[in-house]
This record gives structure tokens, C-alpha cells and sequence, in this order.
């Protein structure tokens, strides 16, 4: 003799409002771990953007010395030791990452940023910068 509806999995003693409101219960607990899981993320990315901030306000442009913040810029010293950018190590790193890539790089305004990689790909950029 076969089943063709087999019995529910749910507990019969509980009713359709208990299991409602054991939902909801779950949802808010998991819903509460979500916020505090994404609060602490922006936290965190917060403090590693006022590292990369005050390194930048330090130290300013080391060819020129440009001092304003919105134009400068890291410079990887050794291209082949650049493993993140530092705006994705601000993004998705933690701050012993961040701090090991910074000391990869120098700071560098704009200008002086463009220059330095035009000397790398233009094989006669001493004549044009001359
Ligand atoms: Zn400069």
C-alpha cells in the first residue's frame, strides 16, 4: 500500500501562526547579524580610507610637492610588485594589506604620475619631455 500524499514534516501541534511568527523571529535575528556584519564593514573601510587620507596628506607629491589632496595619486615604485591597487585595498582588504601595499608605492601628483609612466612605455619620452 502506497502513500500518494504523504503526512506534512511540520510539527502538527504547531499552528499556522506559530510557524508564521518562528519565521518572522528567524528573519529579524538573521536580519539584525546582516546589519551588524555590514556596519562593521563600512567601519572598517572607513578606517582604512583615513590611513590612505592621512598618508597622502603627509607626505604630498615626492617630485614636485604638491600638497592638494585631490590630485594625488600612489605610484607603485616597482610595477612588479604591485599585487592590488590601493583603491581595491581600501574596498576589499584588511588594513595589514593596505599598509604592506602602501609601502610598495610612492606619492605622486597627477602630472607627475602620467610623466613617470610615459617614461615606461614611450621608449624616446626623454626627447618629448626635454
Ligand atoms: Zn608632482
Amino acid at each position: 500500500m502506497t502513500k500518494k500524499n504523504p503526512e506534512p514534516m511540520t510539527d502538527p501541534k504547531k499552528t499556522k501562526k506559530s510557524r508564521k511568527r518562528a519565521k518572522q523571529k528567524c528573519y529579524k535575528l538573521f536580519r539584525e547579524r546582516v546589519i551588524a556584519k555590514n556596519r562593521q564593514y563600512y567601519e572598517n573601510r572607513k578606517n582604512r580610507a583615513i590611513v590612505v587620507v592621512n598618508e597622502k596628506k603627509e607626505k604630498g607629491c615626492s617630485i614636485c610637492g604638491e600638497k592638494r589632496f585631490p590630485c594625488l595619486q600612489f605610484h607603485h615604485v616597482n610595477p612588479k610588485e604591485k599585487k592590488y591597487t590601493i583603491g581595491y585595498a581600501i574596498e576589499r582588504l584588511g588594513m595589514e594589506k593596505l599598509n604592506k601595499e602602501i609601502s610598495k608605492c610612492v606619492i605622486l601628483c597627477a602630472n607627475c604620475h602620467f610623466i613617470e609612466h610615459s617614461k615606461e612605455r614611450t621608449p624616446n619620452a626623454k626627447i618629448m619631455l626635454s
